[in-house]
């Protein structure tokens, strides 16, 4: 590990160090299978994706993608990674809550 040498960006620079070393390679055979199209909209593609995301970099967790297409998924991806992230506080912190009976109050105020 390398750290955080580069405070601007190092998202994207870490993101090309996972990459691996014959990445041009890889993206030249996955354009040229999928026709140099996108694959999820059918204009020309731009971006190799990975199908699922990590570290996986064989030809069949590859797709060609154009940008806007690729950028969404990329977000949908942060945005489901953030959900499934989350800790469980939120629903167990409500002590209480569904569990307690009907307060004695509201119980007599029912019966009169
Ligand atoms: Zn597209």
């Amino acid at each position: 590990m390398s750290g955080r040498k580069h405070p601007i960006g190092w998202e994207n620079s870490n993101r090309e160090s996972r990459l691996p070393a014959n990445w041009h390679k890889l993206r030249a055979r996955v354009k040229r299978r999928d026709g140099g199209l996108c694959k999820s909209c059918g204009r020309p593609g731009t971006q190799v994706d990975h199908i699922i995301r990590g570290d996986n970099h064989a030809l069949e967790n590859l797709q060609l993608l154009c940008e806007p297409c690729h950028t969404r998924k990329t977000q949908a991806e942060s945005a489901e990674a953030r959900r499934a992230q989350r800790p469980r506080r939120e629903i167990s912190g409500r002590p209480g809550f569904m569990t307690e009976p009907m307060p004695d109050y509201w119980s007599r105020v029912a019966r009169e």
